[in-house]
């Protein structure tokens, strides 16, 4: 008998038998709804605490189902949807901007593209798109397997599966309409091509353009397709925005007053670089300073800077010879990588320029033998070089869900704590986080700033471990260091630091 029970309950059940209430349906959130495949079904009625239907991709899992019923803080009755169902649920309750919900992104041409045959891929394009902006990813990525097509979105620096309704034969078609959008040759099949897409957005009531970068690369199965999200409506306001600890930060503010000299932010990539260097020039920007930027690609303008977007006719290292020319007080070179931009920069910052660059080192102080091997002279680095900024993005715990909770065994020996350093943190998941404990990102930070000493042990070329040995004695705060007093406000996890932080540094 039981067997047969459950025969009945796997059954799909039919969306047209349930109602969708749009402010029901947002009792989850749209993140977590399509990373479970869950809808929540009918009108949920606040008076009474009546089980809830809620449609699941797979009602067998308990672990969500469980999950659920305490979000809802009510008994829910599972429904079994199909994907299909569950995504067009998903739509009418979030998407439709008649009913409440307040986003909305157009593909341009619009026009153009709603004749078309194309207009329902576009409306496909257009929500996933629009859905990213919303849930302010920075990556789209589409991936092309043999019988699976994936679309996950990069939020706060990871990957989030998507429920959508590309399927394998559908993808083509998909990817063919974006790089149609983009400008790119669609009979191009076998080389990787980029381009851009600009989109107006609308949330709210206030529309703003989104510019998505698309790069498209061929594979096995067909093409994938990775689109880095630039919006400008992203707010790069100064350094005292940036989650500086209040020494670094004035260490920090003195060096980029500086009329001269060499100042490199370095870290991996997606570790805030930019952001960093923006909010430096959001500060520094005036009337009476001439400010020249090459980037590469530029994801915000300002008003009074001159900004250059580097091409396949000029790179870095061309533009900041140009520069020169320009009679500039302050560059910002995107990224030093190569022995011609570095020499160019280090050439510009001890003619009278400040110059601003970014660099992939793993922290503040091996930048001196990142630069040695790119030739620069280590006479040079100790006289131009102000400092030298190392950072991390790491996740914020939700701060409406955290807990404190002290270190386990693991991770008391993992970095070395006291017995009496417990005060950390960790977070449940809610429905403010979508499940995921935690919600935005927060930075930690390494500033090395050669003094007379540091200097000259530069200039006599000691080893790096030294010269760190050294800083860290007279007071530089490590990436690990700023990190932990972090989790002990209750801002980021150990888990957290221990995924970012370079484990050289929690050994030292
Ligand atoms: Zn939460």
């Amino acid at each position: 008998m039981p067997k047969k029970s459950k025969s009945i309950i796997q059954e799909f059940a039919e969306l047209k038998n349930f109602t969708i209430d749009a402010p029901s349906v947002h009792l989850l959130s749209y993140l977590y709804c399509m990373k479970n495949r869950v809808v929540i079904l009918n009108k949920v009625d606040p008076a009474n605490s009546n089980p809830v239907n809620v449609g699941l991709a797979n009602i067998n899992n308990e672990l969500l189902i469980e999950e659920i019923k305490s979000i809802l803080n009510r008994e829910i009755i599972p429904v079994r949807l199909n994907d299909f169902e569950i995504h067009k649920a998903l739509k009418i309750g979030f998407y439709l901007e008649e009913e409440g919900v307040s986003f909305r992104l157009k593909l341009k041409p619009a026009d153009e593209a709603s004749n078309s045959p194309d207009a329902t891929m576009v409306e496909v394009l257009n929500e996933i798109m629009g859905l990213a902006a919303r849930l302010q990813a920075t990556d789209i990525h589409i991936e092309r397997y043999e019988d699976d097509v994936d679309v996950r979105f990069r939020i706060d620096g990871i990957l989030h599966q998507i429920t959508t309704s590309l399927n394998p034969e559908s993808i083509a078609e998909a990817i063919s309409r974006l790089k149609v959008l983009a400008g790119l040759d669609i009979v191009e099949r076998r080389h990787a091509q980029d381009g851009r897409i600009i989109a107006l957005y609308k949330e709210g009531g206030v529309e703003r353009n989104i510019d998505f970068r698309l790069a498209v690369i061929p594979g096995p199965f067909g093409e994938d397709a990775v689109m880095r999200i630039l919006d400008s409506a992203k707010p790069f306001i100064g350094l005292k925005k940036l989650s500086l600890s209040p020494e670094v930060h004035e260490l920090f503010g003195n060096l980029v007053s500086n009329p001269e000299g060499m100042i490199l932010v370095t870290g991996p990539t997606g570790s805030g670089k930019t952001t960093t260097l923006y909010s430096v020039l959001h500060d520094i920007q005036s009337i009476d300073k001439k400010i020249l930027t090459v980037e590469d690609p530029i994801e915000y303008t300002f008003d009074k800077v001159n900004q250059k977007q580097v091409s396949e006719a000029m790179g870095f290292a061309e533009y900041a010879r140009a520069f020169l020319r320009q009679n500039p007080d302050i560059m910002l070179i995107g990224e030093i990588r190569d022995e011609e931009t570095a020499a160019v920069a280090f050439r510009a910052a001890y003619t009278g320029h400040l110059v601003l660059s970014t660099m992939h080192t793993n922290d503040a102080v091996r930048t001196i033998s990142r630069l040695q091997t790119l030739k620069i002279d280590s006479n040079l680095i100790a006289g131009t070089l102000l400092g030298a900024l190392a950072q991390r993005l790491l996740r914020t715990l939700c701060q409406n869900c955290l807990y404190e909770t002290p270190p386990d065994e693991r991770e008391k020996l993992y970095f070395g704590l006291k017995s009496n350093d417990t005060k950390f943190h960790k977070s449940h998941g809610c429905d403010k986080c979508d499940g995921i404990g935690f919600k935005g990102r927060i930075g930690i930070y390494e500033l090395f700033v050669p003094d007379e000493e540091l200097s000259d042990m530069i200039a006599c070329e000691k080893p790096v471990h030294e010269i760190r040995h050294r800083a860290l004695q007279k007071g530089m705060k490590s990436l690990l260091t700023d990190g932990l007093e972090k989790a002990r406000q209750g801002l980021t996890s150990l888990a957290e630091i221990r995924r970012l932080v370079p484990y050289r540094h929690i050994i030292e």
